[in-house]
């Protein structure tokens, strides 16, 4: 937490976005901001998660121990950094708040497995994962977990301390914050896709560590959070009558929800606002986040809404990227008049799809060829009009 200069906050309300037949959980958390912390609109809060407890206990009982005994952790050769070192600590503090315990298990690590294996042909199933192709296919691509091994290998005699020290730090999260400062500055909201699922190993229920942490945490409870401006500099422009295009399907509304506060704020105090168009997708109306909200703003002439639906009854399958293909003129328009152009959530398929439906708009106004239109969205974001918040989902 000191490396992050993290602080304590509370938690002001948590309350669920989706409808209740959508059979996900998006949560919106309100958090308390201490005093000297600030923020802006485009923000990141990091958070630093806990494992679950169930998980922790797991752990517990595998290597036999009590999660109220207590360690001093000498630093060896690796770095240890990330690990409470020279000072008592509880196992099961430890084992909460310093390492991954749901990732994929390395070589590196199924390699010690095998030598603390000592009856041989134990050791042999261990050895034989180590072959690349197997490897990828039976550990990678399940995400086994070092603990599933030792849960299936009885006869391993890794020691705790070794296992502590072969898995990774525990990583902080970050969310886009999705409120701005000028509407409440001692407190910000996140947007959270709670990350849950029958487990691609196999083994019961997957969940995300800080995803679902952030979901158990209750108006009253504190988490551990700090505010980071991201260097790509996904800011409002200065100038609030420059034209924006904001892409934010899914949880990647939530940046934009801040957007729009500050620029209601703004219309209030008198500002004249450029255009904005909001391109928003979800699956069906049971998780159209913030729908109200984003309706009340279109009235208030803040927004222009365009929303995609992938799964609503009755209709084509639709996606942002296809909502912007039909304004296309209009959008290269704003674009070539100055605008800016924000795109924010799944970097792996939705950014790509925007990009070339975008490109190909730019081609077919221009009657220019792929590589001209490439070359134009590229300058752009050389430029600092196209800025993009994205994570792999
Ligand atoms: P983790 O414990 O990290 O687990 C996720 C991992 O588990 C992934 O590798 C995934 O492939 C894997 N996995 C998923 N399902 C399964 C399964 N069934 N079985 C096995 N493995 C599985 N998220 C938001 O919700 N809102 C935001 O506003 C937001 N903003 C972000 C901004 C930035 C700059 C970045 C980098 C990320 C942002 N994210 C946001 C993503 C967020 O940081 C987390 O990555 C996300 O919440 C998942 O974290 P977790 O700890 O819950 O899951």
């Amino acid at each position: 937490a000191e490396s992050y200069e993290a602080v304590h906050a509370k938690v002001l309300e948590n309350r669920e976005l989706q409808g209740a037949g959508s059979g996900r959980s998006t949560r919106h958390l309100e958090i308390a901001l201490p005093e000297g912390i600030a923020y802006h609109e485009g923000d990141h809060l990091g958070v630093l998660p806990c494992n679950r407890p169930e998980l922790v206990d797991e752990v517990l009982r595998r290597f036999r121990l009590n999660g109220n005994d207590h360690l001093i952790l000498k630093a060896s050769g690796r770095s240890a950094a990330h690990l409470p070192l020279d000072r008592p600590v509880s196992l099961h503090d430890l084992l909460s708040h310093s390492v991954e315990l749901q990732e994929a298990a390395s070589r590196a690590q199924l390699r010690e497995l095998a030598a603390y294996t000592v009856c041989p042909p134990h050791r042999k199933e261990p050895e034989a994962m180590l072959a690349e192709e197997v490897y990828k296919e039976q550990i990678l691509s399940k995400r086994i977990t070092m603990l599933d091994l030792l849960n299936q290998y009885e006869a391993c005699e890794l020691p705790f301390e070794r296992f502590i020290e072969l898995l990774p730090p525990l990583k902080p999260r970050y969310y886009s914050i999705s409120s701005s400062p000028r509407v409440q500055p001692n407190q910000a909201s996140i947007t959270v896709g709670v990350v849950r699922g029958p487990a691609l190993s196999g083994r019961g229920e997957y969940r995300g560590v800080a995803s679902n942490h952030l979901a158990a945490s209750d108006a009253g409870k504190d988490i551990v959070m700090f505010v980071r401006t991201p260097e790509s500099g996904f800011q409002l422009p200065d100038d609030p009558q420059t034209p924006i295009i904001m892409v934010g399907p899914g949880t990647g509304v939530a940046p934009f929800r801040g957007f729009l506060q500050a620029r209601s704020a703004m219309q209030q105090e008198g500002a004249k606002l450029g255009e904005a168009h909001l391109f928003f997708g979800c699956r069906s109306d049971e998780d159209y986040l913030y729908r109200e909200e984003l309706e009340r703003f279109q009235q208030e002439g803040i927004v222009t809404l365009h929303c995609a639906f992938s799964r609503k009854a009755d209709e084509a399958k639709t996606y942002v990227q296809h909502q912007m293909g039909q304004c296309g003129n209009e959008l290269i328009a704003i674009l070539d008049g100055g605008g800016r152009l924000y795109v924010c959530g799944d970097g792996s398929r939705m950014a790509p799809d925007v990009e070339a439906s975008l490109e190909q708009a730019y081609a077919e106004a221009h009657g220019v060829d792929e590589s001209k239109a490439k070359q134009w969205l590229d300058s752009l974001q050389k430029d600092g009009r196209y800025t993009k918040d994205v994570w792999a989902g």
